[in-house]
């Protein structure tokens, strides 16, 4: 793009912060955030402004690269494209198609066309074979939603213009900006709903950031939110919040929830959530008594070990209390088109499959990432035999990465496609340089523009900004080529297979003369708004900081849009309350490890997963520390700044203490992301000395959960001690198992 200063929008985190970017010379040298931009007003943080930087890394991959031995050769895409296709091709015709596996990480979400085309290149290879990241962090939302109202992209969220009350649970959105919705600037959110009067109440083991701003903090022993949530809801009927008729009319199952609730009464979940009784029926209160109120949370719940029951029963908490789809409540968004209705009814993200290991049930066509070693080492008819990894760091971000490891190193093609060559990067047999996004255009991703999950909803359309600086091309038309060299067709159509590499030949020849190959990916998001009825993607770019579109309204989803057989939020549903049954057990067992120390996550604001270590503004202390509370950290015999050995069954990881009196005694925490020691692509995180914390936790059939196939991530038992033996100055993770 010329000279000069354009605006665009940030795609690391769903905040989508309105950037100023000044380019000269095919370089960016600022980024400022965008004040006149309709929804995000001026927000950013530091990772948004500093991004160039980060993609500017010498460690970027600029050309293909392939792996022989521990040696790396540039090679031509002529050559990668070929060698993978004809692996692909042999290995599809020997061991079938389900042989050949794809994982999508959470950076291929945040680009419209990347996991379109993605997923066009499996089906054309006739996989189902697909792995997420969301099996790390929200596929129990997906899947409870299926459940309830019919799809998985049903996804109500708090009316936070209006409602009176707002409870969060497990949830830190001034850090995490928000998820599942867009909210530009949380913590200015969460001030101006004080302001005008509403209540915000954070239930949460640490005294989050979010915490310090809201009216009320509640300490919550980690993985006990089902019993919190039940007794909520006992307590909600108790004060007479529940209303049967309404709820009935509503609602399915309403009677068998009420009779589970009702086993579960604030005195009796105290016990193990340290709630105590007459706090959570305040907080009772203060949700009943408000005109308009909303549960909500997030990662803290997920990824535990009954995320889909804790998501269900929040769920059944705003139907049954009247909030659902009320002004005030939840509300349920409208994207560009009715996403879920198109996708129920052409069978989108609602496969039935089950997984070869494990029998477990696939989320949004994706099956868990917590069986992904064992599909791979398990011999037998689809067996996975080759990985194709886009946009994601599975060996930083999956349970029990170290045998992950083991089983990657097993397979006989493993490719990736990212700006890095990161921990899995460093393992594949090819690695291909994709362009960043600031060397793409854009619209926003699939949940404000197919779902309308944002606060106040709009659209923007951004350019690419500058080109690659080497032979980076866009995951939509690297996926195409794929599928040439593979001898299959995108989404299994000749027609458009044909027509897109007719197009890919015109742009390439007419417009990229001397540049790398690209498929003309505005014209593709134009066809995408035009066929929505928005417009042309270049009237969209006449609104350069972004347009707004309809704001949400209440009482537009329940007998309007519910996709359930019964047009009601199915509450009894058979998975789920099949998998209530084994609450006791969890009860008792919660009961039983009342004196063990359980390990929570802790995000920070410079860091995003695994994404910004590579740069030194965002690793300023080299190392992430598990977090204690002093009285814990003295009853261990640990002192801040010692080296603590912590582990659990699975594995061991030697890092310092951090001393924090903001945690809940009982609770340390351990930031994930890092661990990075392994990475013979990224020089500057590679010299850090964090720990990967997904060492620490279980994979394998068994140690998922059955309805959503979520690994057990947050929450768990850990023993923690002075560190033991020789102490490594250079790294302290890779400990051997306890
Ligand atoms: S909060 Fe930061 S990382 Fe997220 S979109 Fe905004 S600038 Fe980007």
């Amino acid at each position: 793009m010329a000279d000069g200063t354009h605006t665009t929008f940030c795609r690391i985190c769903e905040a989508l912060c309105g950037l100023r970017v000044t380019v000269e010379d095919n370089r960016v040298v600022e980024v400022h955030p965008d004040h006149e931009h309709v929804a995000t007003r001026g927000f950013s943080c530091p990772k948004g402004l500093k991004q160039a930087r980060l993609y500017d890394s010498p460690d970027r991959v600029r050309y293909p690269m392939k792996r022989l031995g521990q040696k790396w050769l540039r090679v031509s895409w002529d050559q990668a494209l070929e060698e993978i296709g004809a692996r692909v091709k042999q290995l599809r015709a020997t061991r079938g198609p389900d042989s050949l596996a794809m994982y999508v990480g959470t950076a291929a979400g945040f680009g419209v066309l990347h996991p379109v085309f993605a997923q066009g290149f499996m089906t054309g290879i006739g996989t189902k074979s697909m792995y997420a990241s969301a099996t790390q962090d929200c596929s129990n939302k997906f899947a409870v939603a299926r459940e309830l109202y019919g799809h998985p992209f049903t996804q109500p969220f708090p009316d936070l213009e209006h409602l009176e009350c707002l409870i969060i649970v497990g949830a830190n959105p001034v850090i995490s900006k928000w998820s599942f919705l867009q909210v530009p600037n949380p913590g200015r959110t969460l001030q101006e709903l004080r302001e005008r009067g509403a209540k915000v109440i954070v239930v949460d083991p640490r005294r989050t950031e979010t915490a310090k701003l809201a009216d009320q903090h509640v300490f919550i022993r980690p993985n006990t939110d089902p019993f919190f949530f039940l007794s909520f809801l006992h307590e909600l009927e108790a004060q007479g919040g529940v209303d049967r008729a309404r709820a009935q009319a509503v609602a399915s199952g309403v009677d068998e929830l009420l009779a589970l609730a009702r086993e579960w009464p604030a005195e009796r979940t105290a016990e193990v959530t340290q709630v105590a009784a007459p706090v959570l029926k305040q907080l009772v209160h203060a949700y009943r008594t408000a005109k308009g109120a909303a549960l909500y949370s997030s990662t803290g719940v997920n990824m535990g070990s009954n995320g889909s029951l804790g998501f269900w029963l929040q769920e059944a908490i705003n139907a049954l209390s009247g909030n659902l789809d009320r002004r005030g409540g939840t509300l349920v968004g409208r994207g560009v088109i009715d996403f879920p209705a198109f996708g129920k009814k052409n069978g989108v993200l609602v496969r039935d499959d089950r997984s070869r290991i494990g029998n477990l049930p696939s989320v949004n066509d994706a099956f868990p990432g917590g069986v992904l070693a064992d599909e791979i080492l398990t011999p037998g008819d689809k067996q996975v035999r080759a990985l194709f990894v886009t946009g994601g760091n599975p060996l930083i971000t999956m349970a029990n990465a170290g045998r992950l490891k083991k089983a990657f190193g097993e397979l006989e093609l493993l490719v990736t496609l990212d700006l890095f060559r990161n921990e899995t990067g460093s393992l594949a047999h090819y690695v291909l340089p994709a362009t960043s996004p600031l060397e793409r255009p854009d619209l926003p991703f699939i949940f404000p523009l197919m779902l309308g999950l944002q606060k106040e909803p709009y659209l923007q359309a951004t350019r690419a900004l500058i080109e690659p600086d080497g032979e980076q091309r866009d995951e939509a038309t690297i996926y195409l080529q794929l599928c040439k060299a593979s001898g299959v067709n995108l989404f299994g159509s000749a027609f458009a297979q044909k027509l897109l590499e007719g197009l890919l030949w015109l742009n390439s020849r007419l417009f990229r003369k001397g540049r790398q190959p690209a498929l003309p990916q505005e014209a593709l998001l134009s066809f995408l708004l035009r066929i929505t009825g928005q417009g042309s993607f270049d009237a969209l770019l006449e609104h350069p900081h972004g347009r707004l579109r309809e704001r949400h309204v209440p009482h537009d989803f329940v007998g309007q849009r519910l996709l359930t057989d019964s047009k009601k939020v199915r509450l009894d549903s058979p998975i789920l309350l099949e998998q209530a049954k084994k609450l006791g057990a969890d009860f008792e067992r919660e009961r039983q490890a009342q004196q063990r120390l359980k390990l929570i996550t802790k995000r920070a604001v410079q860091t995003h997963n695994s994404w910004t270590h590579n740069h030194e503004d965002f690793v300023h202390d080299k190392t992430n520390h598990l977090y204690m509370h002093p009285g814990d950290a003295a009853r261990a015999g640990l002192s801040d700044g010692a080296l603590a050995d912590v582990s659990t069954d699975t594995g061991t990881v030697r890092v310092p203490v951090k001393l924090l009196s903001d945690l809940m005694p009982g609770t340390v925490a351990l930031p994930h992301g890092w661990g990075h020691q392994h990475a013979t692509g990224l020089s500057v995180a590679s010299k850090t000395r964090g720990v990967n914390v997904n060492l620490l936790a279980a994979d394998g059939p068994d140690r998922i959960e059955r309805v959503s196939g979520m690994a057990h991530l947050t929450g768990f038992d850990v023993d923690v001690k002075p560190a033991a033996g020789p102490q490594d100055p250079t790294s302290w993770s890779g400990l051997p198992p306890a």
